[in-house]
């Protein structure tokens, strides 16, 4: 990004009576704001093309939303919104487990499965869905959960034990 004076002044205070402003001094704090908007528009497209990190982004779609956030973060809590976990469908991905199936019986044992479907946490997932829908609607599009029901959800997977996945 090139910034010059005469380019960005305009633009942030408009123009003047005479249609000329001079300036002596650089305004740098609408600079840096100008700066910090255009680079957070730069990151948000390159979340938004990246290839990876598919999980994440359906949790976390805007980085604005995540820079605001003071999330609390735990090895659980990042299994849960990267896929990097002991799942078993993530420890067959790297041949660590022969099959990634879930001991259940319902497909392969990924993230979506542990919240929605897997029977080991039903009890758990009863109160998750009740205080979802307190505020909310069930099952909870991804990105809803942490911007509108991170509490519950934080309670919910510090419930899963991942050693008995
Ligand atoms: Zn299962």
């Amino acid at each position: 990004m090139q910034l010059f004076c005469c380019e960005v002044l305009p633009h942030l205070w408009g123009p003047t009576i005479t249609g000329v402003q001079v300036f002596n001094r650089l305004p740098i704090i609408p600079l840096i704001n100008k700066i910090k908007e255009e680079t957070m528009q730069n990151w948000q497209k390159e979340w938004e093309e990246c290839s990876k990190a598919e999980i994440t982004k359906k949790f976390l779609q805007k980085i604005q939303d995540r820079q605001n956030l003071r999330i609390e973060i735990f090895p659980v809590f990042t299994a849960m919104v990267t896929g990097h976990g002991k799942t078993r469908a993530y420890l067959h991905r790297f041949k660590i487990l022969e099959k990634g199936n879930c001991p259940c019986g319902d497909g392969d044992q990924i993230i979506d499965h542990l919240l929605n479907r897997y029977p080991m946490l039903n009890t758990q997932r009863v109160t998750f869905k009740h205080n979802v829908l307190k505020t909310g609607i069930w099952p909870p599009k991804e990105h809803d959960i942490i911007s509108k029901h991170l509490k519950p959800f934080l309670q919910f997977i510090k419930s899963i034990n991942f050693e008995l996945l």
